[in-house]
């Protein structure tokens, strides 16, 4: 009788964690064609993340992050294995099908802001909304709140021009959060910017993890990575490591131990 209960019990939290999976990857396999070569970026990458999850992925330079980032994005498709998001083989689904996904379930930032020049912070911020066929007042009102999370509420009307790097981030982490990701994916997000601003932006990244949102961010910065809650370590196309983070720092903390700089 007792293991019948344990069975159930089990039974459940298998019900319960499938449920609150956002990704889970099995057995991943990428490939690039390069004439007469041919690269193997991913071999054999299998994991799952949950939702409210705050993942860093480090590595060296060409162990696949890139690759195994943009697998996830929907952004490039794997020469073999699966990639379900929220239960759902994407790995099977067509351009237009995976075009959807990116819009409704995915936000996006680089390292490179990429942001448009001639565009104010309030209509970079639009921009997926647009895309989305939102229509207009709704697309400004998420905008608008978007804007306020990433602290830029007064900034809505300013060019790229005009505002500083960290700034220009936060305006490409509003535009990621507009069309309500489910995922907020983050290549090296902090690879232009200074010590301080690179924790303003992990405070940022805290508070929208706080908020629920997951998150998985590239980085090859320690320190940085250190405020995620877990970090795997890529090598040779391969995760090697996936450890908790022990005594996890908060942006917030660090920041007021860190002198201030003009913004
Ligand atoms: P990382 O982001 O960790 O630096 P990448 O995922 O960008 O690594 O690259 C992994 C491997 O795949 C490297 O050997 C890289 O040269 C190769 N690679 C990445 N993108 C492409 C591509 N579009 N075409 C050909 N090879 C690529
Ligand atoms: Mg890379």
């Amino acid at each position: 009788m007792g293991t019948n209960l344990q069975l159930k019990q089990f039974d459940a939290t298998r019900a319960a964690s499938a449920e609150s999976e956002v990704i889970r990857v099995e057995d991943a396999h990428k490939y690039y064609e390069l004439g007469e070569t041919r690269v193997h970026a991913l071999r054999g990458v299998s994991i799952e993340i949950c939702r409210g999850e705050f993942v860093a992925i480090m590595g060296a330079s060409g162990s696949g992050k890139s690759t195994f980032m943009n697998i996830l994005g929907c952004l490039d498709r794997l020469t073999s294995g699966r990639y379900l998001m929220e239960g759902i083989d994407v790995s099977k689904h067509g351009k237009n099908a995976l075009a959807l996904i990116r819009s409704e379930k995915l936000g996006f930032v680089f390292q490179g802001f990429n942001l448009l020049a001639r565009t104010t912070a309030l209509e970079n911020t639009e921009l997926p909304a647009l895309y989305a066929k939102i229509d207009k007042r709704e697309r400004r009102k998420r905008a608008t709140d978007a804007l306020a999370m990433v602290g830029l509420a007064e900034r809505a009307q300013h060019f790229p021009s005009q505002m500083s790097g960290g700034q220009q981030q936060r305006v490409a982490i509003a535009r990621a959060l507009v069309n309500r990701p489910s995922i907020l994916l983050a290549d090296e997000p902090t690879g232009n910017l200074d010590s301080r601003t690179s924790v303003e932006i992990m405070e940022i990244f805290q508070n929208l993890n706080d908020k629920g949102l997951t998150i998985v961010l590239v980085t090859h910065e320690h320190d940085i990575a250190q405020f995620a809650k877990r970090v795997l370590v890529f090598r040779d196309g391969k995760i090697r490591k996936d450890d908790p983070v022990v005594n996890r720092p908060r942006a917030n903390d660090v920041l007021k131990a860190l002198p201030t700089l003009e913004d």
